[in-house]
Order: C-alpha cells, then sequence, then structure tokens
C-alpha cells in the first residue's frame, strides 16, 4: 500500500494554510476535497476584509491570533503579489456603553 506522510481534509483557507505550513517539513501531502476544486464554500464567500482583531475582548487569545494573523497575511500578501487594500474602518459609538463594548 502507497504511503503518504499527511493527509488534510477539506481545501478551504484552513486546510489550504495548515498544508502549506506543514510542506515546509513534510514531502507528501494529500488534501482531499469533496468538491471539484478549492475554496468553492465559505471561504469563496466571505466579506473579504482582513480583520483587526477589535471586535473581541482585550487580552484574549482570539485578539492575539486574530493580530498576529493579520500581520501575516499582510506580509504573505506582499510577498507574494497578492493585491489587498488597507483602507481601514471607522467605528462610531451611538452610546455610552457601545463605546465601552
Ligand atoms: C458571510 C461570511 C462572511 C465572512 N467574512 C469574513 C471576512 O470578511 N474575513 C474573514 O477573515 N473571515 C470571514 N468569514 C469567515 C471565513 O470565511 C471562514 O472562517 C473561513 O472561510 C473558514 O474556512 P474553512 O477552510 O474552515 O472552511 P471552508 O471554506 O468551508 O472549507 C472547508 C472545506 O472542506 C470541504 N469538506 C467538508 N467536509 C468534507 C469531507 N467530508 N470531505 C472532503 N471535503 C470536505 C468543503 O467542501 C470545503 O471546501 C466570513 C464567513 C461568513 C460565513
Amino acid at each position: 500500500m502507497e504511503k503518504i506522510d499527511i493527509t488534510v481534509v477539506g481545501a478551504g483557507i484552513i486546510g489550504l494554510a495548515v498544508a502549506y505550513e506543514l510542506s515546509k517539513d513534510y514531502k507528501d501531502i494529500f488534501i482531499i476535497e469533496k468538491n471539484s476544486s478549492f475554496g468553492q464554500e465559505t471561504s469563496s464567500r466571505n466579506s473579504e476584509v482582513i480583520h483587526a482583531g477589535i471586535y473581541y475582548p482585550k487580552d484574549s487569545l482570539k485578539t492575539k491570533t486574530c493580530i498576529e494573523g493579520r500581520h501575516l497575511l499582510y506580509e504573505f500578501c506582499e510577498k507574494n503579489d497578492i493585491p489587498h487594500k488597507k483602507i481601514g474602518k471607522l467605528i462610531v459609538a451611538i452610546d455610552k456603553m457601545s463605546s465601552e463594548i
């Protein structure tokens, strides 16, 4: 029977990113996808925002990983000539409570 190092199930952004990272250390990686091509589900139907990490509780793991991921994503886009825009975001508080969330 043929042997491979790693099998990743699902060729959305997570499966592809995991396979990409693992490919630095492993030679044979199989990605199994139920559709005929990659990125046919949630990963191709999102809002295309690179999140800043402002919506999660301060100092939470989500905030930390979101901020780290944002930096890595901009770096990856620049290194690989992937078009993107850093347009910023204006958040307006409509009352005291919403400004504290
Ligand atoms: C409306 C919406 C807007 C969003 N906007 C943003 C945004 O602006 N910015 C942002 O960062 N994130 C956004 N997200 C979140 C982001 O899109 C998802 O977190 C991300 O795409 C999830 O990627 P995934 O690889 O986990 O899932 P998917 O892209 O769904 O990939 C999973 C893959 O696994 C395959 N699969 C599943 N089961 C099997 C099986 N048994 N065998 C083989 N293949 C299988 C599927 O076919 C699919 O290709 C948004 C999400 C939604 C729903």
